[in-house]
């Protein structure tokens, strides 16, 4: 399989690439946030470029180790027939940036456009109000090899528009998906909204064009929608040309000329990418590659770690992160800054534990119950009867007299079900109210026993 991408997503700006309209598009009501720049009637000429866009584009490019057209960033005119495009074109700049890489892929170029508005078929409606958004498209050559390393791009890539802050990442994300096999034609997957749509809609591909190749029918250039309720690819066109667009410089919009020092500006403020701060964890804080991995996938969490260490031993706090947290956090379907989880909430907890005032158990207990609650740890565990630990002596009595109730799970033990330790185990549990240690707990247990 030979895969390219091309992926849309809105820059992060307050108002539209050539006029000062808000950007809200979302909150505001069916063409309220309009005028007649990104309406292009007649006459009206744009502003100059969004600068605020420009920066993003351009330090998103360099995240993406791209060299930088700084000479003549020109737009041009793309032109095709929608209802959603009000003057027949979409202005698309040359490339900004050019040459890239990520995750061993290469990206072919990077480059401005205008959103167009929003058609909705149906109910014969245009809205107006996303007409002349500023996006950048994000070209890969045709590297990808599989589904896979498809999905591990799309995630990778959005970490860093994440990171860069300068985008409105994956649910504003639409990506053209263009697929051969075994040196065939190419099929484009046009307008995917999402990383999953583009894993399924690239397994579906794969497998109808292996079949078509199976029977000896040639695969035929064109362009397919992937219908997400379906998991399916259905035929839109046969692929137009460049030339049908018929490009030509946009007149109304001088180059734009990027200089030495705009760009030093950028480097000077521009985030660490997810994949140096992973390095920089490992190296840094002598955490495993995993943690490190896990730890930087949202810039939040990274944040908060590197304020949670300041206090708590570096490896410890990784574990309870990586584990805990993150578990708690995909249960609840929430990220860290939605959880109002804060470092402060996490120090305070991870110093009860480190400092031994609560068990492991305990300490699961309170974090399960920590997103969106006012109170902090210590309350919740003294509230919970948590604080306390048991120490050896403590368990060893709740041990033997686990042992002495249950003759049963005892026997079952001796005749090899190794398993029927962990009945034995809940049972200390129960006499000490959660307050042993399992380790220490499973330890004992199995020296009176043996
Ligand atoms: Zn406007």
């Amino acid at each position: 399989m030979m895969c390219g991408l091309e992926i849309h997503v809105q820059l992060e700006t307050e108002s539209k690439l050539f006029c000062e309209c808000k950007t809200n598009y979302k909150e505001a009501p069916a063409n309220t946030n309009i005028c007649p720049i990104c309406l292009n009637q007649p006459g009206a000429k744009p502003y100059p470029t969004n600068e605020k866009a420009i920066k993003n584009a351009l330090m998103i490019s360099l995240m993406l180790n791209c060299k930088i057209e700084q000479n003549q960033a020109y737009f041009m005119r793309k032109h095709y027939d929608y209802p959603d495009l009000s003057s027949g074109y979409q202005r698309t700049s040359i490339p900004i940036g050019y040459e890239g890489e990520l995750n061993g892929i290469r990206i072919r170029e990077i480059h401005m456009e205008e959103d167009p508005g929003q058609y909705k078929p149906d109910r014969g409606t245009v809205d107006f109000n996303r007409s002349g958004i500023p996006l950048i498209e994000i070209v890969t050559e045709p590297d990808i090899k599989s589904p896979e390393e498809a999905r591990n791009f799309l995630k990778e890539l959005i970490r860093v528009l994440q990171y860069s802050k300068g985008a409105r990442g994956e649910g504003t994300m639409r990506a053209d998906v263009n697929v051969s096999i075994n040196g065939g034609n190419r099929v484009e997957m046009k307008n995917i909204n999402s990383i999953k749509g583009a894993f399924k809609a690239l397994k579906f591909e794969v497998v109808r064009q292996k079949n078509l190749t199976k029977r000896g029918i040639e695969i035929k250039q064109e362009t397919r929608a992937y219908l997400e309720t379906q998991m399916i690819t259905v035929s839109m066109r046969d692929k137009e040309n460049a030339d049908d667009y018929r490009f030509i410089p946009d007149p109304d919009l001088p180059p734009m000329q990027i200089s030495d020092k705009q760009i030093n500006d950028i480097i000077e403020i521009m985030p660490e990418t997810p994949y140096n701060k992973a390095k920089r964890f490992e190296k840094q804080y002598g955490i495993d590659k995993e943690s490190a991995k896990v730890l930087t996938s949202e810039i939040d969490l990274a944040d908060t770690y590197e304020n949670v260490v300041k206090e708590i031993s570096p490896e410890f706090a990784a574990l309870w992160m990586k584990d805990e947290l993150k578990r708690v956090l995909t249960y609840n379907k929430i990220d860290l800054v939605e959880s109002e989880i804060t470092s402060q909430d996490l120090i305070e907890l991870f110093n009860l534990l480190e400092n031994k005032k609560i068990t492991t158990k305990a300490g699961q207990r309170i974090i399960e119950k920590m997103p969106n609650e006012e109170k902090t740890p210590k309350v919740l565990a003294e509230e919970l009867g948590l604080i306390g630990v048991v120490e050896e002596d403590g368990i060893v009595k709740a041990a033997k007299q686990a042992i002495d109730e249950n003759p049963k799970a005892v026997e079952d033990y001796n005749n090899g079900q190794k398993n029927s330790i962990n009945f034995l185990m809940g049972q200390v549990m129960r006499l000490t109210r959660g307050k042993a240690d399992p380790g220490e707990t499973v330890k004992i247990l199995n020296d009176l026993l043996k």
